[in-house]
């Protein structure tokens, strides 16, 4: 199962008004649609916009909206912090404050030396305070994962990050205007705040960053708190079955793993452009001796629409296109089933995720076919697939599989 990341597109006048994926030359994945079965699939729902985090949630099978606690929970897991029921998960930055607390920059410099984030996570990554254990995972660039865990903590604590572009204004006291266990839990928040600065604050880590002009990390700044977000294991609903995903973002690898399945990365799956396509699509491959599904995420085709480059966006394509050639002269036709969809749509000239529905096959030896023959936004609206959710899309391939279980007698 590809995944490949806002996918969808709208009419581009450059190219005659085709999407990047009617424009990408792709004769693999074209043919495999057209022995399979097409549809434009709400990841969600009709109408809805989807970030990449709730739209993998809904691929997968869950409502968000049942599950959903806020991005601190996915941060923590991108973190590969395992959360458990009872923590509260943060959203953190390195930040550079002075003596009386004032921003003087909320990224500290954009601090991005691994030795030096380890370093100052080492000293109080652990941390325990009145029984609360404060857990510290980096994330990219100045980012980090903020996990408190102990008895009774309120998930909703107020920010103390400022706020962006708030640089000249005191960091915020989650402890203000809060009562009951709300109150305890910001304390213990603040707390450990007070000593992360006392640690960092003439930490030699700094200390080599001032000398060489850099501004020093001596602060975290906290946003976006919730409850842990912990989900039913995938084999709650299709039991036996064996999942795992392969990626190179950590978001995507974080999610899989809340969901129960294994995540597979490497050095060079890079979330980006010049990701090892070739790479991913081997390692999938090899997966499948022991896996009954393997979700293969690839990120391009959301940057190209972030970044308004259809043609880079159709090139990608291209890409993938070689990855399932890969596959269909690697593998068993008679037993193996492709499927292509999306998290969103990223329309190059939208610049944003928009709720269009998302370009999906699904071929398989004895899956039913349609008269879709090429796999684009426009033939598919003619699949059967069509106007299927995201869960019922993944409910229809474990179906396939033989792990849906029967409703009713
Ligand atoms: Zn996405």
């Amino acid at each position: 199962m590809l995944i490949s990341d806002g996918l969808g597109d709208r009419p581009i006048p450059e190219f005659g008004g085709k999407t990047p994926l009617e424009y990408a030359h792709k004769p693999t994945i074209d043919a495999l649609c057209a022995q399979g079965c097409a549809g434009l699939v709400h990841p969600y729902q009709a109408g809805a916009r989807c970030g990449t985090d709730w739209g993998h949630l809904c691929l997968f099978g869950y409502n968000p909206e049942q599950y959903y606690t806020g991005r601190g929970s996915i941060e923590a897991a991108s973190a590969g912090i395992v959360l458990r029921e009872g923590d509260v998960a943060f959203r953190g930055n390195f930040a550079t404050v002075d003596e009386g607390l004032t921003v003087i920059d909320r990224r500290a410099g954009r601090i991005s030396e691994p030795e030096d984030i380890l370093l100052l996570l080492s000293c109080i990554d652990g941390m325990e305070i009145d029984g609360c254990k404060f857990i510290v995972k980096p994330l990219t660039e100045h980012r980090l994962a903020l996990v408190m865990r102990g008895r009774d903590l309120y998930g909703e604590i107020k920010d103390t990050d400022p706020g962006t572009a708030q640089e000249g204004a005191v960091v915020k006291n989650p402890v203000i205007g809060c009562s009951g266990q709300e109150r305890r839990t910001a304390e213990l928040l603040w707390k450990f705040l007070q000593e992360t600065h006392k640690c960092w604050q003439n930490h030699p880590v700094n200390n080599a960053r001032i000398q060489k002009g850099l501004l020093p990390a001596n602060f975290i700044l906290t946003r976006g708190s919730g409850v842990a977000m912990v989900l039913p294991p995938f084999q709650t609903k299709f039991p036996g079955v064996k999942v795992a995903c392969v990626a190179g973002d950590a978001t995507i690898i974080g999610i899989s793993q809340m969901c129960g399945f294994d995540g597979y990365t490497q050095q060079d799956f890079t979330g980006s452009f010049e990701t090892n396509y070739l790479g991913k699509a081997a390692l999938a491959q090899k997966l499948l001796e022991d896996y009954d599904l393997v979700i293969v995420h690839v990120k391009a085709t959301d940057l190209c629409g972030h970044d308004n480059l259809p043609d880079k966006k159709a090139s990608v394509v291209e890409e993938i296109d070689k990855m399932f050639k890969y596959w269909v002269n690697n593998t068993d036709p008679n037993s193996t089933y492709f499927v292509m969809t999306a998290d969103h749509s990223t329309p190059c000239r939208f610049r944003e995720h928009s709720a269009d529905p998302v370009p999906t096959f699904f071929y398989g030896p004895d899956v039913r076919t349609d008269s879709v023959a090429f796999y684009g936004e426009r033939s598919c609206a003619l699949g059967i697939l069509n106007n299927y959710t995201g869960a019922q899309l993944m409910a229809t391939i474990m179906d396939y599989l033989g792990f849906a279980e029967k409703y009713g007698a």
